[in-house]
């Protein structure tokens, strides 16, 4: 089985190259030519574990010995045992994706990454060191950091939006441990560091580094398939608690950002598993609701900080692998994505929207709406929602009451409430005193809940990346390194 850019099918490479570029050269997205036949419910028998090793050998067949790489990412890490547990609330399922090392459920796909990306340099024969380069948004810098910290032969530098990421998640980074890591702030938004990253890698093409450049956004495919588990996870549980039946069809509401988890619900499905309508739910940052109900892509309007800053996203890059995967057509892809550089907008032919359409549903919810949900669901179910959560626990509700498909629908929770305290203490009426650290304590004597030890920790570590730059200087920081 081999990759191609979603751009175009000139040139091929196989799994273990695909992870070791992040990108293609043409800056697309390296996508299989097929995806594999696949025995789903062979899948579904056994733990998280087996179900990891049984996917990502599928769709990375270049790897040797996978179980041993899935035991040596996750053994250890989690809170629990199944990785990544549900927990029944009210009508919904909640998927908790954020019992991993840093409370984010990027934590299931980098704490993966490194192994594949490690696996990929020794079968390629690769000697140089490998520089993984990352936007963050937040969330994804301190997994990636975790994961990649003190990994022999990779180095990594994130660059996150100044003044863009909370409290407790600037603290996880400005204390990050590890003698091959780089953190530094960009003067901008989530955007600009993108960006800049990405020009980055057209920048360095064929020039002569001390280092070989790679990413671990969701760009990269190593980190997209490890994502896929979970869905089989979530449709196991509902099969153990007797809520369904193998065959039945269930619904996933996505908290979607840079479209790259919900993606991994489309892959999971392409594989076999019943899944019904895959719900996106976005903030204020709405660009991705417009799209799915109208076609047309839209970036040119102001990115709003919402309380939900994961998902404060304009540009959503692996919506492109899904316009691949949908309509086949490279030339299509690459054609859309050159209007969405030089115009900003691009909008799909009516033929793509409708099977868009058919497998997607969108909606949005702003941070006073969030707000209400996680007061509500506080208060009459008793179980406390971050706001990245709640706008899929918005979306759920309303994909219900407007279509009336009842099917059994998973929610997934992709940030511990504790990440974001001073929203979720305001939402059930608390005091938001103090600094966030103040704030997680005060929750946790309202909850009961213990803060998780990783957030717990962070006060009184010592600050060791303070770095602020312009984002014209994001090339010239990364040649210094
Ligand atoms: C990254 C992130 C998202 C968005 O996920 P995508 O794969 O980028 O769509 C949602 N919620 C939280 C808390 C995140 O960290």
């Amino acid at each position: 089985m081999l990759y191609h850019s979603t751009r175009s099918t000139q040139h091929w490479v196989d799994s273990a190259q695909a992870v070791l570029d992040g990108l293609a050269p043409d800056g697309g997205l390296y996508m299989p030519e097929t995806l594999p036949a696949f025995d789903w419910k062979a899948c579904l028998q056994g733990d998280s574990f087996s179900m990891a090793a049984q996917i990502l050998s599928a769709l990375l067949p270049d790897f040797p010995d996978m179980e041993a790489l899935v035991r040596r990412a996750y053994t250890g890490k989690f809170q629990t045992e199944d990785l990544t547990p549900t927990v029944k609330v009210g009508d919904y399922t909640v998927l908790e994706l954020f019992r991993g090392p840093t409370s984010a459920f990027k934590d299931v796909a980098l704490s993966m990454l490194p192994q594949l990306m490690t696996a990929a340099k020794n079968l390629k024969g690769q000697e140089q060191d490998i520089m993984i380069l990352t936007a963050t948004s937040g969330d994804t810098g301190k997994a990636a950091l975790e994961g990649f910290k003190d990994v022999p032969g990779i180095r990594i530098c994130v660059f996150y939006p100044h003044g863009g990421v909370s409290q407790v998640q600037r603290a996880q980074m400005a204390t990050q441990e590890g003698s091959n890591v780089s953190v530094c702030a960009v003067e901008g938004n989530f955007d600009d560091a993108q960006t800049g990253v990405k020009h980055i890698f057209a920048a360095c093409q064929g020039k002569e580094l001390p280092f070989r450049l790679s990413s671990a956004n969701s760009i990269n495919i190593g980190r997209l398939a490890p994502q896929i588990m979970y869905y089989f996870r979530a449709y196991r549980d509902l099969l153990d608690r007797g809520e369904i039946q193998l065959g039945d069809r269930v619904n996933f509401s996505v908290p979607t950002g840079n479209f790259g988890d919900i993606l991994a619900g489309y892959l999971a499905k392409q594989l076999g598993l019943p899944v019904g309508r895959l719900i996106c739910a976005s903030n204020a940052n709405n660009v991705l609701t417009d799209f799915i109900r109208t076609g047309t892509y839209d970036r040119r309007r102001p990115l709003h900080k919402t309380t939900s800053p994961s998902m404060d996203i304009l540009v959503s890059s692996n919506l492109e692998r899904l316009l691949y995967l949908l309509s086949g057509d490279t030339e299509l892809v690459k054609g859309l994505m050159e209007q969405l550089n030089t115009q900003g907008t691009y909008t799909v032919p009516e033929s793509l929207l409708q099977v868009i359409q058919k497998e997607f549903w969108a909606d949005f919810c702003d941070d006073a709406r969030a707000a209400r949900v996680i007061g509500g669901v506080y208060q009459d179910l008793g179980y406390l929602l971050d706001p990245h959560t709640a706008s899929g626990w918005a979306a759920a509700t309303d994909y219900r009451a407007e279509t009336g498909d009842s099917a059994p629908m998973v929610v997934l929770s992709t940030a511990s409430p504790y990440k974001f305290p001073a929203a979720v203490l305001t939402a059930i009426g608390g005091d938001t005193r103090g600094d966030e650290f103040q704030q997680m304590e005060r929750l946790s004597v309202i909850t009961g809940v213990p803060v998780p030890q990783n957030l717990a920790g962070l006060r009184g570590k010592p600050e060791r990346h303070s770095l602020v730059i312009p984002k014209e200087q994001i090339l010239d920081y990364v040649l210094s390194l």
